[in-house]
């Protein structure tokens, strides 16, 4: 059984979980700990004894730790990112991708560990001198989702550490193996014990507790707004900072003028690459009257030529779902788009391959309006839906007239299209003739609306949740 990381510890739990590979039920990845409440309560005592210390280190010291990490990760990232593939089912390259990108956001921060900056500003009295200092918060909460294991909590543990915090984290149930590997390398790449702790199990119990704990300072989740709302709830009732970032319903727009080929692949990769499952997807694709026949006819054409298969085959373009609870959401949400009068123009059936797992035959609904539940409710999984616009101003308040606002695209030849569009567009990310799905790690990440609460994730803006200032009035 692969042990829970308490206070340095590889410590063991009474009940272990499981994990099957969805491209094969009958691969198991492995046994891991369901923490209990008491190591939940251990590992926060332990982060907290931590902190003060860690907090001074020198920031070449934690620097220098974030850089090892990254060096391991990248020369892994073969092996991970078949772990990766195996554990949660995206392709064998997208796995390889992922890890990659999670070694080389541990460099990023490596690299921002040395680049902490405060100010000084001369006060507006006589004799005064004024210091805002940036400083750790404390012990950190890091919750996370299944659908990146190992970038999500990159991104999140990468910085909580190079500004000097100490973390808890609680994984996904459905992925623990990259969750714990990466917990590994940390703790050997020299953390001192309790900086990073890993509690593993379930969201109601392991999650629970970390949200509530008072020596938790801060969470960081990712998940969905359900799960979201509950923990913001918490967290206010708690007084705690909290950075939320949820679920998508994202729009892309295919205007008249736009390059077809581009349109048609920036589609198919932005709803369908990782089985659809990423809070990025363009789930809506909203496309001017004047080109609507045509993209279709290309989609459904292109749609046919995917592969869906085990994950780890290279010629795979998509793997399974992710578990049989989300693959029955999405057959769920597809009956819903036929009982609500959408065209299921392509796919939506079930697959059997050669070995036994939750494939599914990517989806495409036309003849769709954006009241429908399946344009309205995020699904996460490989089906979207063709939305026809009169115009690009229909297609904009189509495209704005939904809960969500984390990412959305257009694609146009147009450049004053593209200038509207991005000023106009109601998302926190917008993507001009590339998919909506798959960003950099070094600007920010995140949304507006239900999709996000909080400072962003990523890139330099991500100290504005990982530090708190402070303000110095020197009379020297
Ligand atoms: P989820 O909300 O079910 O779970 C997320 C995490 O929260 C898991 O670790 C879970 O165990 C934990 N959790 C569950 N209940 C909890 C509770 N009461 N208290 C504390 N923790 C609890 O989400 P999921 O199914 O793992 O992931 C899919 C969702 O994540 C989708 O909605 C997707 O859009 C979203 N997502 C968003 C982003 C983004 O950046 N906006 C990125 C990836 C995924």
């Amino acid at each position: 059984m692969k042990k829970n990381l308490i206070a340095g510890a590889w410590t063991g739990a009474a009940d272990a979980t499981s994990n099957s590979n969805p491209s094969d039920l009958s691969d198991v990845i492995g046994d891991y700990a369901d923490a209990s409440v008491q190591d939940v309560a251990d590992a926060v005592s332990a982060a907290h004894a931590a902190f003060a210390s860690w907090a001074r280190t020198s920031p070449e010291y934690r620097s220098d730790i974030l850089d090892r990490a990254s060096a391991e990760i990248l020369a892994r990232k073969e092996e991970l990112g078949r772990l990766l593939s195996r554990e949660e089912g995206k392709t064998l390259a997208e796995g390889i991708g992922e890890v990659t990108r999670a070694g080389r956001i541990f460099r990023y921060f490596a690299g921002e560990a040395l680049r902490i900056t405060g100010e000084r500003l001369d006060s507006v009295r006589d004799g005064i001198d004024v210091e805002i200092l940036r400083e750790p918060e404390g012990v950190i909460g890091v919750v996370t989702p299944w659908n990146f294991p190992i970038a999500i909590p990159a991104w999140k543990i990468a910085p909580a550490l190079a500004y000097g915090n100490t973390v808890v984290f609680k994984p996904a149930e459905l992925v623990p193996a990259c969750a714990w590997e990466l917990a590994d390398i940390l703790n050997r790449a020299g953390l001192p014990a309790g900086v990073l702790n890993l509690v593993m199990g379930r969201g109601a119990v392991v999650g629970e507790a970390i949200v509530r704990s008072p020596l938790v300072r801060a969470i960081s989740f990712t998940g969905s707004v359900r799960t979201g709302r509950q923990i913001r709830l918490a967290c206010m009732e708690n007084g705690k900072k909290m950075q939320m970032e949820m679920g998508g319903k994202n729009p892309l727009i295919i205007c008249s003028d736009a390059d077809l080929d581009t349109a048609v692949s920036v589609a198919i990769n932005g709803s369908y690459f990782s089985t659809g499952q990423r809070c990025t997807a363009s789930s809506r694709i909203i496309v001017e009257a004047g080109v609507h026949d045509r993209f279709v006819e290309r989609m459904i054409a292109q749609l046919a030529d995917l592969r869906i298969d085990h994950a780890l085959d290279p010629a795979t373009d998509i793997g399974p779902v992710v578990s049989e609870t989300q693959f029955e959401q999405d057959i769920d949400y597809i009956r819903i788009g036929q009982s609500e009068g959408a065209n299921l123009a392509f796919g939506g059936k079930a697959l059997e391959r050669k070995t036994k797992g939750y494939f599914l035959e990517p989806a495409l609904f036309t003849d769709t309006n954006n009241g429908m539940r399946i344009n309205w409710e995020e699904i996460f999984g490989p089906v979207a839906s063709v939305i026809r616009a009169g115009d690009y101003e229909e297609a904009v308040s189509i495209a704005n007239d939904t809960a969500f606002g984390l990412s959305s695209g257009i694609c146009t030849t147009s450049l004053s299209k593209m200038n509207d569009f991005k000023h106009r567009s109601a998302a926190g990310m917008v993507m001009v003739n590339t998919p909506t799905a798959g960003v950099d790690y070094h600007v920010p990440f995140g949304g507006r609306k239900s999709s996000s609460h909080g400072p962003r994730e990523q890139g330099a803006h991500a100290r504005d949740f990982y530090t708190s200032l402070k303000t110095v009035y020197v009379t020297s």
